[in-house]
């Protein structure tokens, strides 16, 4: 009897959700069954860099996930442990069961997954298995668009926009969501109870004890709850600001507007693939045709951010070592701090104790809740690198990748790439200043600032993006004392921020980079302008 597998790993959703489609598609024959699979892989769960609330995010959108399959009498099997080795006993469970196997997920292009796949491919080869995979994590198949190019992976925005507007297809409609799934019959269910000797229920969805993680403490738990319909409902709420939507332009929101913030927050659900990205484009479409008042355009426009998104997926994708500074041909070789102090210094920057109130309350929001608006990311990032600590984008991108929950490999190191001047961007000398800047943003930074620093509740405005200048007597009754109750400045910014961009300017001038991209022989970089 035919059986689908359908093996979730992002694209924690039924709609727009094409390997599941197919999945369900193929179970039309009588008899046939589709088996929904998540493996908990230690490779994650194991690895230190995602932080409790990520954890809690993850779980609650493979909930939402066991919860829409359910209503339909169908059950996620969550398997924990190495994939390769649980798909195969699975595999060979069902294959002695007399059933044809047939395997289905969606394309993943991070390096791990890459590997992984590979992997599978290859299981699946030796086991007769037919594998079918299909791309909808991005708007684009990355490999796609460096196709298209000639070869050549598009590292300038605007070359990727013509890329993609001139030569991609359309973009294809999103696939119907599933209402109804096949449900999981008692034989299969039977035929699964090998898994009861893993020693805990595989179609129970964990909770966070179960898979040994602590739960965060009651002020560190992220207000943002994961999941399908949270996705779709913060979708649908957004779409309907019509005018918030068409006047959308990125360096105008507001990095500290909290309640509601200044952009969609809907990054952790692309990230999980809980929202397709297809479905939000499309969804945006809809408001941008329907509009009278025009819409704005990328880079700024909410599209041009969906855009981002593919810019850095692709550069992800066709760069060597996109991660790391060595080895990478498209980062510059910069000589950052690795003396003893940069440990102490990048602790104080990540647990927002800085002296700098701006960078700390962004970093204490990140810790609380997983979620900070984008050019609260920029201030931070510029702080730790080339601004203020001269300490590497590898080292901030790696407490990032802890603390957010739409912390993502290709989106967190192509931005960190950015901010740090390493890569895309090469003003290295455009420095955020943590006092300047944050002042442009008030009331909403004051209040910001007060909220994530009850220290610094009281403190006079006129101080509070620098305390340190703050008149003694008007610190005690404010109730601070700068050193005590909140940190000196770690630093003199105006001193050291030039300092380092002379550093900059060594590094550039001695044109530290690995080596440039090359096209295959015989073909032109056509659209790279850098
Ligand atoms: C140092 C640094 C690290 C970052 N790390 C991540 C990360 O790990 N994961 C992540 O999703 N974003 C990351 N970003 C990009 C960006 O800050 C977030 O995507 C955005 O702030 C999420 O909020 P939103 O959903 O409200 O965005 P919106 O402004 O509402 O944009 C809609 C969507 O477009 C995409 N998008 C927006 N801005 C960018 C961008 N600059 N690059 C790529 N895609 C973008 C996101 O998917 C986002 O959800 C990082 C930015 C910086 C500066």
């Amino acid at each position: 009897m035919p059986v689908a597998v359908h093996w979730f790993r992002k694209a924690l959703r039924l709609h727009d959700n094409p390997a599941l489609a197919k999945a369900v598609a193929a179970c039309s024959a009588p008899n046939s069954s589709l088996l929904p699979v998540y493996t908990l892989d230690p490779h994650f769960v194991k690895n230190s860099h995602i932080g409790t609330n990520r954890w809690l995010f993850f779980l609650e959108s493979l909930q939402d996930v066991d919860r829409s399959l359910s209503e339909s009498g169908s059950k996620l099997l969550v398997l924990r442990g190495e994939p390769m080795t649980l798909f195969s006993t699975l595999f060979d469970t069902l294959i002695a069961n007399g059933e044809t196997v047939s395997l289905y997920f969606e394309a993943d292009t991070s390096p791990y997954a890459r590997n992984r796949d590979a992997a599978m491919l290859e299981l699946c080869a030796s086991k007769n298995i037919a594998v079918h995979t299909f791309n909808s994590h991005t708007l684009f198949n990355p490999s796609d668009v460096i196709k298209v190019n000639g070869g050549i992976t598009p590292i300038v925005y605007q070359s990727f926009l013509k890329v993609i507007t001139e030569k991609m297809p359309a973009i294809q409609p999103a696939t119907p969501t599933l209402t109804q799934v096949p449900p999981l019959s008692d034989e299969m269910k039977a035929l699964l109870t090998y898994t009861e000797t893993f020693g805990f229920d595989a179609f129970q969805v964990p909770s966070m004890e179960d898979i040994g993680k602590a739960v965060p403490g009651e002020n560190l738990v992220s207000t943002h709850k994961g999941g399908e319909r949270e996705a779709l409902k913060r979708l649908e709420e957004y779409m309907k600001q019509k005018d918030l939507v068409c006047k959308f332009q990125k360096p105008e929101t507001n990095p500290a507007a909290f309640q509601p913030a200044s952009t969609t927050i809907l990054s952790p659900y692309l990230k999980m693939g809980s929202l397709s990205a297809r479905t939000f484009y499309h969804e945006l479409m809809k408001v941008y045709r329907a509009s009278k008042i025009g819409y704005t355009k990328p880079p700024v426009s909410l599209l041009g951010q969906l855009y981002w998104r593919e810019f850095y997926y692709t550069a992800g994708y066709g760069t060597p070592n996109f991660d790391k500074m060595l080895g990478n041909p498209i980062c510059k070789q910069i000589p950052w701090r690795t003396d003893e102090q940069s440990n102490v210094d990048l602790e104080k920057w990540a647990t927002g104790q800085t002296g700098f109130p701006w960078i700390d309350a962004i970093m204490i929001q990140l810790k609380q809740e997983g979620w900070i608006h984008h050019l609260a990311r920029h201030s931070v990032a510029c702080f730790l690198t080339r601004g203020d600590l001269y300490i590497s984008w590898e080292r901030g991108a790696k407490v990032f990748e802890k603390l957010l929950i739409d912390a993502d490999w290709s989106l967190n190191t192509g931005n960190w790439l950015w901010l740090s001047a390493s890569a895309f961007f090469h003003q290295y000398f455009r420095v955020y200043g943590p006092v300047s800047f944050p002042k442009k943003y008030a009331p909403e930074s004051v209040k910001y600032v007060r909220k994530y620093i009850p220290a610094l509740k009281n403190f006079p405005e006129k101080y509070l993006f620098e305390p340190w200048k703050c008149p003694i007597a008007d610190q005690k009754k404010a109730g601070c004392i700068i050193g005590k109750d909140y940190p000196k400045p770690m630093c003199d910014h105006d001193a050291v921020s030039k300092v380092n961009i002379g550093k900059m300017k060594v590094a550039y001038d001695e044109g530290k980079v690995a080596s440039p991209p090359k096209a295959p022989k015989g073909k032109k970089r056509p659209l790279d302008e850098d």
